[in-house]
């Protein structure tokens, strides 16, 4: 089983990222660990939260693929988000945060996923159009992203709708 990372629906399967689901688990960990350590700002922050609603724990192994243009992305900052998710990325690579994980991943395994993601990244141009404005209307005002960006005690990290990623994932 395994989890597909694409840009958008017509990107083909040879530039997708697929990562079995224990390393999605990995992926995503790190992600949110650099993401929360270095996002500032409201919809950089929304970013990091849908990405940890990515929790296979709650949500299933090997269910949750993804494309890139359906992240809540801001059309108001969409270069400058763009950006930080790419940095986010060089964050997860420089092991920000890793002194938090009780293990060690396995860099030959990420570091080339982490890479992936980078280029995907780079070449989205297209958001989906509402994708941001549904994700906000199907929120609850007791939802992280309605309810100042709680954090979770132990990590620190941005906590989504089921909790703290790294915490349901150990
Ligand atoms: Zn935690």
């Amino acid at each position: 089983m395994a989890n597909i990372i694409g840009r958008n629906p017509q990107s083909c399967s040879r530039e997708c990222l697929q990562m079995s689901n224990g390393l999605t688990d990995v992926f995503v960990n790190v992600l949110v660990l650099s993401g929360s350590a270095l996002a500032k700002t409201v919809s950089e922050k929304r970013l990091i939260v849908w990405l940890a609603e990515k929790d296979q724990s709650r949500v299933g192994a090997g269910t949750v693929d993804f494309d890139l243009w359906e992240m809540p992305w801001d059309s108001n900052t969409f270069e400058e988000d763009r950006a930080f998710l790419l940095r986010v990325v060089l964050g997860a690579k420089e092991r920000l945060g890793w002194e938090k994980l009780d293990y060690r991943p396995n860099e030959d395994m990420l570091f080339p996923c982490l890479d992936h993601f980078s280029e995907l990244i780079s070449g989205l141009s297209q958001i989906q159009p509402g994708a941001l404005e549904e994700w906000l209307a199907e929120s609850d005002p007791s939802d992280p992203v309605m309810s100042g960006f709680p954090r979770c005690s132990r990590h620190q990290t941005l906590l989504s709708i089921f909790g703290c990623h790294i915490c349901n994932n150990l």
